[in-house]
């Protein structure tokens, strides 16, 4: 008979996060051989994960890899963990279970804990079983970034292999009356070409992938220390599935995010001055150039307050105007403009007045404004802007369009045509608008 482990007292580690090696390429392998429990039907494995004291908001995380021959039962007590807990469980492959979240106590105050439970007689075997507070850089820089922080909300799913632990905190084993078996079990590990991490792998089952995602580029693995070659069906990709996340997915994300914001800096932009060309040609066309006097009227009818949240602006430069009913039905910036403060605007961002205020805001904005509640309910196109666009159809597609602004291209498109696309959307809210194709007469010119 013998224990597994009763308690596994642990020292404090420290570690920077991750550690740059640039010596990995990736495409290395080794092999362990792991230590092996036999469990007849009905017996089961406890394994109780205590996170050491942290503060609020750091990340605590708990996982580890797990093999066993036949299907079990594996309960799970969440402890604090709200995210779902992973459990990859395939009889005969390495398998894993795990979490990490962002802890809102300051303590572990409930035991999170795995409980194995053999429905027929299976070996099982463990590898890197583990609970701490997590730190890494990347992590904690993607937190703080506005941009991109809603990308870390699956990050928990990358358990066990997310958990760089900072501080490790205790684990119980409850495993009274379980044998060890004869043999060991064969643990396949690949590194990774960023954080140099040996992780698993699953050799007879590559598509089970736990820690790297198949790339059926890289089908051979050389061993660590021999001349071995591993050949694979499927292969893996150099990075870890996590790195690949933390430092090629998310920087491109945020990037397309900034080249998504410029497309509508320029896209609005051009819809302004739209408008204000179309005022020269039709004065009775309702249009107020931002002006410095617009904006500390509407400032000082605001009462130097954002409207949604009542901060308080004490300068007319950190008020941000807004629209009030979207650029993009073709409204200009004019005295109807509502004063709110940078957070807000951006949340508003292209929402109609309804969308995105409750009624008995709409109601206070009606009566600052003096536009109408049903005005601000409605989400209507200017009507009298849609029709001075069809009046002067010919000038839009021949002239304005082919000003130096509308003709960069940017990532293959032409602003022009996205600029005529966001203008056909608000033609054909009207009847007499959606009979025409922008696109199509500008692309046949
Ligand atoms: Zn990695
Ligand atoms: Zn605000």
């Amino acid at each position: 008979m013998t224990d597994i482990s009763s308690t596994k007292r642990r020292q404090s580690t420290k570690t920077s996060g991750y550690n740059t090696h640039p010596g990995s390429t990736g495409r290395n392998y080794k092999i362990e051989r792991v230590d092996t429990f036999f469990l007849t039907k009905d017996q089961s494995i406890k394994i109780d994960f205590l996170i050491p004291p942290h503060n609020i908001g750091n990340f605590v995380g708990f996982g580890g890899w797990f093999f066993c021959d036949k299907t079990m039962d594996i309960k799970q007590q969440r402890g604090g963990f709200k995210d779902t807990i992973l459990i990859i469980h395939q009889p005969s492959s390495w398998s894993k279970f795990g979490s990490m979240g962002v802890s809102s106590t300051t303590s572990n105050v409930l035991t999170t804990s795995i409980i194995f439970i053999a429905l027929e007689n299976t070996n099982i075997a463990f590898y890197n079983i583990d609970c701490g507070t997590v730190h890494h850089d990347k992590i904690e820089k993607v937190k703080n970034d506005p941009d991109v922080k809603d990308q870390l909300d699956n990050i928990h799913t990358y358990a066990p292999e997310t958990n760089f632990y900072q501080t490790k905190g205790d684990i119980v084993f409850h495993n009274h009356g379980i044998q060890k078996s004869d043999n060991k079990t064969n643990l396949y590990l690949k590194s990774c070409n960023r954080c140099a991490r040996f992780l698993p792998i699953n050799i007879n089952n590559e598509k089970s992938h736990l820690s790297f995602s198949n790339h059926r580029r890289f089908k051979t693995l050389k061993h660590e220390e021999f001349e071995d070659i591993l050949q694979l069906t499927h292969g893996f990709q150099l990075e870890c599935r996590i790195c690949k996340k933390l430092f090629v997915n998310i920087p491109l994300n945020k990037q397309r995010t900034l080249d998504q914001l410029r497309e509508d800096a320029t896209k609005r932009r051009a819809i302004e001055s739209l408008l204000s060309e179309l005022h020269k040609k039709n004065p009775l066309l309702s249009y107020n150039k931002k002006s410095k006097s617009l904006a500390t009227d509407i400032w000082i009818k605001f009462n130097k307050r954002c409207f949604k949240c009542d901060t308080e602006l004490n300068d007319p430069k950190k008020m941000n105007l807004d629209h009030t009913r979207p650029l993009s039905l073709l409204w200009p910036l004019d005295e109807t403009a509502t004063c709110l403060c940078k957070t807000c605007n951006s949340q508003k961002s292209n929402k109609t007045p309804s969308e995105y205020y409750l009624p008995e805001e709409l109601e206070e904005l009606s009566k600052i404004t003096g536009l109408s509640v049903v005005e601000l309910n409605l989400s209507v196109v200017n009507l009298e802007a849609a029709q001075s666009i069809i009046d002067n159809l010919d000038w839009l597609i021949s002239e304005f369009c082919f000003n130096e602004d509308l003709q960069k291209n940017r990532d293959g498109k032409i602003t022009a045509e996205i600029f005529l696309n966001s203008l056909q959307s608000a033609l054909d809210k009207t009847d007499f608008g959606e009979k025409y194709n922008l696109l199509e007469l500008y692309r046949n010119i």
